[in-house]
């Protein structure tokens, strides 16, 4: 059996998969804000509670909003900030007397899918959450790359590739920078995108909702969407030549992103063929529980 744990910023949730990847067993519960201890004491509550429902041992994975330094073995870039600098993995591994799995979210999202969603069989999976931010993972072969500084996949803070006259120096970003993609492609971003060209504060998706009645100025908004994600993803196409990349996160639920962005992302891309698809999650919210409990690969 495989046990993998979403830790997240106001949940917790937990999952039991057998052999076959068959789910056992269930559960979710708030996360405790703002102290480490709590964290951890909820995390080792809700594995025993998943040992007791099902009768069985499993196997350990945990996803995290951040990251497990490799220098330092310490969490970090976390939103959840009161895991950093805090030894995660090894408190787990001590309380739970057996090696523990630690993994980004969305590196969890994007081994979920190549393992058994919308990436399956595929040699080179790019899944991307785009939501309140824009998270990435890369899976080659069935297995993360988490990298040598464990940034593996994010590309969120990458600037604007191409970017045009009135891009530059773009909206400034709470890394830092001015212009980095998940300024534009966010969920805040777009909402804001709209509103700065005269239109209201929606959220959205219900910009593309508007849009798909005919709307000019949701548009106009969700075209200029189209055609940075389409310049963004290109820049990753030429670096990692994926074979998938699985979307997921709110904005994955607008359709027409999977015909009109491989429409775009063409000449940005070194290569006169293209064979990646564009592809919706398959199993949407769970994918980040279920990649980590796939933290023990098959
Ligand atoms: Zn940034």
């Amino acid at each position: 059996m495989r046990i993998g744990i979403d830790l997240g910023g106001t949940k917790i949730e937990g999952i039991a998969l057998a052999a076959d990847g068959r789910e056992l067993q269930r559960r979710r519960i708030p996360a405790p804000r703002g102290n480490y201890d709590d964290s951890l004491r909820a995390i080792v509550e809700l594995v025993t509670t998943l040992e007791a429902d099902t009768g069985e041992r499993g196997t350990l994975g945990v996803g995290i909003p951040g990251a497990v330094s490799p220098a330092t073995g310490l969490i970090k870039n976390a939103n959840s900030t009161w895991l950093n600098g805090r030894p995660l993995a090894e408190d787990l591994s001590r309380a739970f007397a057996r090696p523990v799995r630690l993994a980004n979210d969305a590196n969890c999202f994007a081994l979920s899918e190549a393992t058994d969603g919308a990436g399956a069989g595929a040699a080179i999976v790019f899944g991307v959450i785009i939501g309140t931010g824009t998270g990435g993972g890369v899976v080659v072969n069935g297995r993360v790359i988490a990298g040598a500084n464990a940034i593996g996949g994010e590309w969120g803070h990458n600037p604007m590739p191409a970017a045009a006259d009135d891009e530059r120096p773009g909206p400034a970003c709470y890394c830092g920078r001015s212009g980095c993609i998940e300024t534009f492609l966010s969920g805040p971003a777009l909402a804001r995108d709209y509103a700065a060209s005269g239109g209201e504060a929606i959220s959205a998706l219900e910009i593309a909702a508007r849009a798909a009645t005919g709307d000019p100025r949701a548009e106009a908004a969700l075209s200029r969407y189209e055609s940075r994600f389409a310049r963004a993803i290109a820049s990753i196409i030429n670096v990692l030549d994926p074979d998938v990349i699985v979307l997921g996160g709110g904005l994955s639920n607008i359709e027409r992103l999977y015909a009109n962005v491989p429409r775009l992302w063409s000449p940005f891309v070194f290569s006169d063929h293209l064979a990646t698809r564009l592809v919706r999650a398959m199993h949407g919210d769970s994918s980040g529980v279920r990649g980590a409990a796939w933290l023990w690969e098959p």
